[in-house]
């Protein structure tokens, strides 16, 4: 699965995307991600990728033609679902982040300033994907949220598919707590249960724990 990122801040995604499970696997070309810079699309001397909103407002808003000319470019080598990210757009969740597990690629526009010029949209029939019902300044970081979401469901990505399966979100009893050594520590004991050896048990407990989590979890709760 390929990850075509469109952005005036392409820098902002090199730290992040060489770290852990997600950098490794770009690294081993499991999938492939790059992030191409805006302004390489502008024809004008000043590259300049916004201008004031028709109507008026405060702001700026990004300009249709970089923009469309940039995913243009980059279809002929992924044929994947056009994204915008937009507050506004459908609340990415884990079974979203499936749906798009399933494409060859994603191809996925970062806002700045006040939005996207809507033509944009109309014109790639794009998606507009939000991280949650609150604002940041750009959409570089939503575009790493929803990357990472969507590469870890990706085969080969996460080294142990066993840890896919127990994700919060996955599985009917996953997210109960963990613990690891030292057995005790500041007078905080691990639950005996989990050091009986007896695995019937664990299971139940487990099973239990992460029932109590997920009634108290909007989203969880069934
Ligand atoms: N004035 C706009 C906010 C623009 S924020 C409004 O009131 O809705 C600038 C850019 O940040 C957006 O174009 C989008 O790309 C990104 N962004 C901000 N919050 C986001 C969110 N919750 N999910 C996805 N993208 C977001």
């Amino acid at each position: 699965m390929k990850f075509d990122v469109v952005t005036i801040f392409p820098g902002m995604f090199s730290p992040v995307f060489q770290q852990g499970v997600i950098g490794r696997a770009i690294e081993r070309g499991v999938i492939g991600f790059q992030a191409h810079d805006l302004r390489l699309y502008t024809h004008d001397r000043h590259r300049q990728v916004d201008d004031m909103p028709f109507g008026g407002g405060p702001g700026m808003v990004m300009k249709p033609e970089p923009v469309i000319e940039a995913v243009e470019s980059l279809r002929a080598g992924n044929a994947g679902q056009v994204v915008l990210m937009e507050p506004w757009g459908e609340l990415l969740d884990q079974k979203l982040a499936a749906e798009l597990a399933q494409q060859w690629g994603l191809i996925i526009v970062c806002g700045r300033y006040e939005g996207i010029d809507d033509r944009v949209r109309t014109a790639l029939q794009a998606r507009e994907i939000s991280i949650g019902d609150y604002v940041v300044s750009g959409g570089e970081i939503p575009a790493m949220v929803l990357i990472d979401a969507v590469a870890r469901l990706v085969p080969g990505v996460v080294g142990d598919p066993g840890s896919l399966a127990q994700d919060a979100f996955s599985s009917e009893f996953a997210g109960w707590p963990q613990f690891t050594r030292p057995a005790e520590y500041r007078g905080m004991a691990v639950p005996d249960v989990l050091l009986s050896g007896d695995h019937a048990r664990i299971k139940q407990w487990r099973r239990q724990q992460a029932a109590q989590r997920r009634g108290s979890h909007p989203k969880l709760r069934s």
